[in-house]
Parts: structure tokens; sequence; C-alpha cells
């Protein structure tokens, strides 16, 4: 550990990136960086993104921040999972949950027994009829996981906050740490002639911050990682042909109730969120240009949200895609600066969340950076984005709908070929590709594909073996236990108001 002469790490921006990253590089590496960040209050930060994933939480925790004082300061809910409505056809709806569906037995994932139990007895409910999660989500339900291995321990949550609200929070926590804040716009970098590394960022006021390790956050822009160190941009638009939004906060006209997960309702153009918080509710609609105008865009979405509208519509450009690499000589790209995927199932904070966390695992003891230490963590970045890539295609691709022409381009477009041998082998024999690391695993694949009604043709021999009788009687049973556990769970609003002292400040 050098302690007597630290890591001189300088972050640019103050996003949602910039602070987590200054959070978790004070709390993790202590001592051994100091960290300075710098954000311009006239360029301001993107401030949307109210979603999130339950990977969130093991976050915060790990900073040792309280969730109580995280949830009333930015207004959050929890969220149990994403509601896509009209996705594989008009009229459909599923919840893709944070949690399992059923128990595997015998080594066999239970959603083979459901398959098998369709086959071979009739209807026996919806996958999401075996899953805590769809189950607590649907009836407007919230109480905490347990933590040991009971069915109460088969789901997970996330939060849904005011984004504008949650960079200040991790502000004051980061500076409270110790890390230094400029405000000030950056006009000019300086790179060293000799190895190219960026030395010094030069602010419109003059002032000089010079550093050894440099975090990009400075969103879109990509200032050092794009446009000082030239990262080339891979563009996925042709499978992801959304490149705008329309957002606007609105009042929660059910009073009663909040629900505990986002929405994603599809629209003829791209598709629209909802995501209720403590005191209001957040909307956008994301679309692409080529197929809609962004008045018409506006209109959509002003026509369908319940309450009323609390701001001036707020329209964001982007393009799907990603660096082709996030960590070039001495910058590595945390959040906008190193790609973006539309909110569809809320990643954004993950990757950033997930990216320098794998930095400060890769931080070598004295601080000097070597090649390989680069290329690891390009390689763990480019399966995360890929692979989120190919979740996402899927909720478009998997689709019926030819009732305008983006549904109709996306249904039938080609697809990567790595999502493609995936759905493959899920139709042929009802298994999910597996990975031992990265994002969304076996449910949440199960949970799209049979929402946006791609049933496969073969399932697990070995769920034929038992009788058919009892695997009937184990399915009703485990139905029967969802039920009664929600039932015995407090509704999501109740939840939040018996703690209010603690998580929030509603009525
Ligand atoms: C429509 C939309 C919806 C989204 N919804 C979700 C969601 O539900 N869930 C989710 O996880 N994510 C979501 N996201 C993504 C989320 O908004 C971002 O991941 C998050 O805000 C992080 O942004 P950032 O910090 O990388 O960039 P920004 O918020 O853009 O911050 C950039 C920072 O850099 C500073 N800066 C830039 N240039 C300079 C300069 N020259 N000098 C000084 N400072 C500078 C700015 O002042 C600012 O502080 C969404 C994004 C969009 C576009």
């Amino acid at each position: 550990m050098n302690i007597q002469n630290p890591t001189k790490i300088v972050i640019l921006g103050g996003g949602t990136s910039g602070w987590m990253s200054a959070t978790a590089l004070a709390v993790m590496l202590g001592a051994q960086v100091d960290v300075t960040l710098v954000e311009s209050e006239d360029i301001g930060i993107i401030g949307v993104g109210e979603a999130t994933l339950p990977h969130l939480r093991h976050f915060v925790e790990t900073l040792g921040i309280d969730e109580a004082d995280f949830m009333r300061a930015t207004h959050a809910t929890y969220k149990l999972g994403i509601d896509f409505r009209d996705f594989g056809k008009i009229g459909d709806s599923y919840i893709h949950p944070f949690g399992s569906f059923g128990d595997a037995l015998a080594g066999v994932p239970f959603h083979h027994y459901w398959l098998a139990a369709q086959k071979n007895i009739g209807d026996v409910g919806s996958i999401g009829d075996y899953s805590m999660g769809v189950a607590a989500a649907l009836a407007n339900k919230f109480a905490p996981p347990a933590s040991d291995n009971s069915l109460a321990s088969t789901y997970g949550y996330a939060y849904q906050f005011d984004a504008t609200l949650f960079g200040p929070f991790m502000r004051d926590f980061a500076t409270a740490k110790g890390v230094k804040r400029v405000e000030g716009r950056v006009n000019n970098v300086q790179t060293n002639p000799e190895n190219g590394n960026v030395e010094t960022l030069i602010l419109e006021s003059g002032n000089q911050i010079s550093g050894d390790i440099f975090i990009d956050c400075s969103g879109f822009r990509s200032m050092l990682l794009g446009q000082t160190l030239g990262a080339e941009w891979e563009d996925w638009s042709h499978w992801l042909p959304c490149d705008r939004a329309v957002a606007v906060p609105c009042t929660a006209e059910n009073e009663n109730e909040i629900e505990p997960y986002t929405r994603a309702i599809a629209m003829p153009a791209g598709w629209r969120w909802r995501i209720p918080l403590q005191h209001r509710i957040g909307n956008g609609y994301v679309y692409a240009s080529q197929y809609l105008s962004d008045d018409e865009a506006k209109n959509a979405l002003i026509n369908a949200i319940e309450g009323k509208p609390l701001a001036e519509p707020k329209l964001l450009k982007f393009k799907a895609g990603r660096r082709k690499k996030s960590f070039i000589k001495n910058v590595i790209g945390v959040g906008l600066s190193s790609g973006f995927l539309e909110p569809l199932e809320s990643t954004s904070i993950y990757l950033a969340q997930m990216a320098i966390t794998n930095f400060i695992e890769l931080f070598p003891k004295n601080g000097v950076i070597q090649q390989f230490d680069r290329d690891a963590f390009n390689q763990l970045v480019d399966m995360e984005y890929d692979r989120i890539r190919d979740f996402l295609i899927l909720h478009y691709h998997a689709t019926t709908r030819d009732d305008t022409p983006f549904w109709d381009h996306v249904r039938t477009m080609e697809i990567p070929h790595s999502l493609s041998e995936k759905m493959e082998l899920w139709r042929q024999s009802g298994h999910v590709s597996k990975y031992s690391q990265g994002l969304f695993y076996e449910p949440s694949w199960v949970a799209v594909y049979l929402g946006q009604n791609i049933y496969p043709t073969g399932f697990d021999p070995r769920t034929e073996i038992g009788n058919q009788d009892g695997l009937f009687r184990a399915l009703h049973s485990l139905k029967n236990a969802i039920s009664k556990q929600v039932n015995n769970m407090p509704s999501h609003r109740a939840y939040l108001h018996n703690h209010a002292k603690r998580l929030a400040d509603i009525e």
C-alpha cells in the first residue's frame, strides 16, 4: 500500500457516474488514492435514470450508506421487477421479476417442470404464478426478502428514485469521505507528447488539474476517452433503433397505491416508461426518430400519462452502442462516456457501477497500470455490454407485431449471431445459455422468452420420469404457498408509510 504517495485520480463529471465513482474510490481504496472531481453546473447532468437493478443495493451497502437515508433523500420506492406491456403482441403483459420461478429439482430448473406440466397436464397457470417477485408486484405488496432459504427469500428488489437527487446525495457522501470537488468547465486537455497519457485538465478559469489516472464521466461528450483519446464508437443502432426520448414527471393520481415495479409499455415507435416514486411518477417515451417526430412523441406521451405534468417535457438524444475500448492509456470511461443502451431493462447505472468496481478490483497496489490491466477491464466491459445488448434486442425481435413500421422492422431485422444461437437453443430444448458472470441469469431470460410467447418445442426429459400427478400437486402447493405469503405482506405504500420516519416523508 502506498499511502505516502497516493495515486492521484481525477474524475471529469459530476453526474450519477462521477459521484458513484468518487464514492467507491474513496471508500474502497481509502488513503491509497487522492480523488478530485471536476464538474460544471453550467453543463449540468442528464438527470434521468430513475429505475435501477438490485446490484445497486450491494453497492450502497458496501459503501456504508444507510438505505433509509438514501431512500428518504431521493424519494425512492422499491422495485420488484418490470411490467412489460404490449411487447409480444398488443394486449400482452408479463413481469420480469428480480427473483426466481420455483425451485430447481434434481438439478433441473423449474421452468422445465412447468413446460412439462403445460404439455402433459394442461393449463397450470402462467410461469409468473410460481414467482414470489411477480405475485408480490401484481398485488402491490412489499416486504424485504428473508435471508434464509425459505420461499420469502426467493425474490430481490431494487430502487426507483429521483435521479436528480441521487448525484447530490452521493456528492455529500463522497466529499465527507475526502473527495475534493472543483466547480468549472474544462476547456482543454493536455496529453503527454511521449506516451499520449492525459496529464492535465485546463479549466475555463485557467485552473489546472493534473493526475495519474483520469476517470471520464463527462457523459455523452466523452471528453477524455472519445474526444481526446479517440476511442472508436461501435454503433448498434441497426439493432436498437431508438435514439431519442422525451421525459416528463407527473402527479400520481392513484393516492392509494404505489406500484412496486417499473412499467415498460410498448408504443408505436418504441416504448414508454412509468416509474412511481414517493411523490410523483416519472414518464418517458423512448422512440426511433426515423419513425416518429419529436412533437408526435411529446404529444403521445402527454396523452398517455395519467397525472398532471410537473415540468416541461425534456428531449434527450442518444445512440445505442459503446466505445470499442473503455480503458485506454490512463483514462477509464464510466457511464455514458463509455456507451449507452436504452433504459428498457434499467441497465445504465448498473454498467457504471460494474465499470468502477471492476477498475477498483483490478487496481494495482502501486497504482501503476499495465496493459494487461486494461485488457482485462476492457474484456469485462465488452462482455457486459454484449450480453445486455442481446437481451434488449430479444424484447423487440420476439414479437408478432407488424402494426407499425417500427415493430415490423424490429420483428424482421437480422439479429446478432450471439442472440440467434441463444434463441435457437431455447426453442429446441428450453435451455438458457449459462453465464458464470454478468447480468441477467436464467430466470430473466425465461421471463422474457415466455413473456414474449416463444415456447420451446422441447424441454428436459428428466421432468417426465416422475408421475405427473405428483408434479401437479407440487405446482398447486407452490402456487398456494406463494399466495399465502403474499397475502401476509403489507402493501408497498403501507410499508413505506410504516417506516416513514426512516424511509420516506409520504402521508
Ligand atoms: C432517456 C434516458 C433514460 C434513462 N433511464 C435510466 C434508468 O431508468 N436507469 C438507469 O440505470 N439509467 C438510465 N439512464 C442512464 C442514466 O441517465 C445515466 O447512466 C446516468 O445519468 C449517468 O450519467 P453520467 O454521469 O455518465 O453523465 P451525465 O449525467 O451527463 O453527467 C456528465 C457530467 O460531466 C460534466 N461535464 C461534461 N463536460 C464537462 C466539461 N467540459 N467540464 C466540466 N464538466 C463537464 C457535466 O457537468 C456532468 O456533471 C437513462 C438515460 C437516458 C438518456
